[in-house]
């Protein structure tokens, strides 16, 4: 009965475990604070060395009944009782209003004239960015000669991809079984990079309503596939670290090429079974990736707008390609827990440079409830540093490594709001409310 109260080093030692797992991500705020929850359990247990036998014993049973009980309380499923769901935007978007888009248009040009006249009030937001030096620039305060050219070069090869948006069906139609087709293209494609594979109906809200980029610009987007295959490529985590510095447009230029590989394989196996498929890649969209990706079960939308994964959060990028071979389509499940964590979160407004992101919880907007970014801000200060910035990516709680440790975490959260609550402290202490920039850790320094 005695040994008892070596429950105090078990837990020590439980948590110099964790410690060993954070070091191996080199979290090194985490791995101080596990080392230190660690020490207070020894010196607890030397403590109590001082008091006589009984009270050691009655004071370790009351510690483990405690702890049961907690254990239970944050295992029991529990929702938000004032859950708001969130709304689905269903209305056509026009890529000519992306920032990308924007950020194209030559001033002094008959586009950039009828543009700004159809969008007077987009004028004096987008004078903001174009005032600054711009993306991978030189002038840009996270310039780096090295980082920022082979970013430049990650784009320019996903140019490389553009002759593949030709349809060329060579092959004659072959019978295909839609359940064994299905399975092996998601089997595949994990196997040749993607972390999570969905397949959804085309609908129309997919699809921009007109080309905003390239030689198509202006004109109305016509696409007949019935199907739309999403899938997610992961972002380095070590390089999303950096944020805001150059490793993150690395990183995000990396996996657009690598998510624009893995779209034009897809699309190219398709048309050898004799159907058409068209891939959708970087500066080549005629869909909104993550709204296809949310509609094929691959995640929802969080505070910062962007897809989160029940694996990654918002760590990744989506690749898109839609078809017309035939599949079996993935049941969109409407996931509550990522909202309600979102709603109590907020690390990301609170890290975000340019106030981009909503504080307030989600808002009627254009009809729909919903968050909203305030994306000439995002883009002004990307247009500062000359990277896409990342910061909300690099401290969202979602976008931990896919292990044993943070799978737990995420299960406990979609599992209870309780949970999520104390899951959130923990974050804080764990990561910091404010995480720092690890430049110990660029794999580039
Ligand atoms: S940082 Fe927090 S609030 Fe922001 S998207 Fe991630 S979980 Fe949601
Ligand atoms: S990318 Fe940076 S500036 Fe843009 S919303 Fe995220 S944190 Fe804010």
């Amino acid at each position: 009965m005695q040994n008892i109260i070596y429950v105090y080093l078990g837990i020590a030692l439980l948590f110099i475990i964790i410690s060993i797992a954070f070091k191996l991500e080199g979290e090194r705020k985490s791995v101080f604070v596990s080392l230190g929850f660690a020490i207070i359990f020894v010196l607890f247990y030397f403590l109590l060395q001082l008091f006589e036998v009984k009270v050691q014993i009655n004071s370790t049973i009351a510690f483990l009944i405690i702890s049961f009980v907690v254990v239970i309380v944050l295992l029991i499923p529990s929702r938000n009782k004032n859950h708001i769901p969130a709304g689905k935007v269903t209305t056509q978007f026009d890529e000519r209003d992306i920032m990308f888009s924007r950020n194209e248009l030559i001033p002094e040009t008959e586009r950039f004239d009828e543009y700004y006249k159809r969008n007077p009030d987009k004028k004096p937001l987008d004078d903001k960015f174009r005032e600054k030096p711009g993306l991978l620039s030189d002038k840009a305060t996270k310039y780096h000669p090295f980082k920022f050219a082979s970013a430049e070069a990650n784009f320019m090869t996903v140019e490389a991809f553009v002759p593949y948006k030709k349809e060329h069906i060579h092959r004659e139609k072959q019978e295909v079984n839609p359940k064994d087709l299905s399975n092996y293209i998601k089997k595949w494609l994990k196997q040749i990079g993607a972390v999570s594979v969905g397949i959804t109906e085309l609908k129309d809200y997919h699809l921009y309503s007109v080309k905003g980029r390239g030689e198509e610009y202006g004109k109305k987007i016509k696409n007949n596939h019935p199907f739309a295959i999403a899938f997610t490529v992961e972002m380095d985590k070590d390089m999303l670290d950096m944020a805001p510095n150059a490793e993150t447009i690395m990183e995000s230029s990396q996996q657009y090429l690598n998510a624009g590989n893995i779209a034009v394989q897809l699309a190219m196996f398709i048309r050898n079974l004799g159907y058409s498929a068209l891939p959708h890649f970087d500066g080549n969209y005629q869909v909104i990736c993550p709204v296809v990706a949310r509609d094929a079960g691959l995640g929802e939308f969080g505070r910062m707008g962007l897809l989160m994964t029940p694996e990654l959060g918002p760590r990744v990028r989506v690749g898109v390609v839609t078809t017309d071979i035939p599949l079996v389509i993935d049941e969109y499940k409407y996931e509550p827990s990522v909202i309600d964590f979102c709603t109590i979160c907020k690390k990301c407004a609170d890290n975000c440079p340019s106030r981009a992101i909503m504080f307030e919880p989600m808002q009627e907007i254009g009809g729909v409830v919903r968050w909203k970014i305030n994306h000439e801000a995002c883009f002004t200060y990307w247009n500062i540093v000359g990277t896409d910035c990342g910061k909300c990516i690099q401290v969202c709680p979602y976008a931990h490594p896919n292990n044993l440790l943070h799978n737990l975490v995420r299960s406990g959260i979609k599992n209870s709001y309780i949970f999520a609550n104390v899951a959130l402290k923990m974050d804080d202490i764990f990561y910091g409310r404010k995480p720092d920039n690890k430049h110990y850790l660029s794999p580039l320094s």
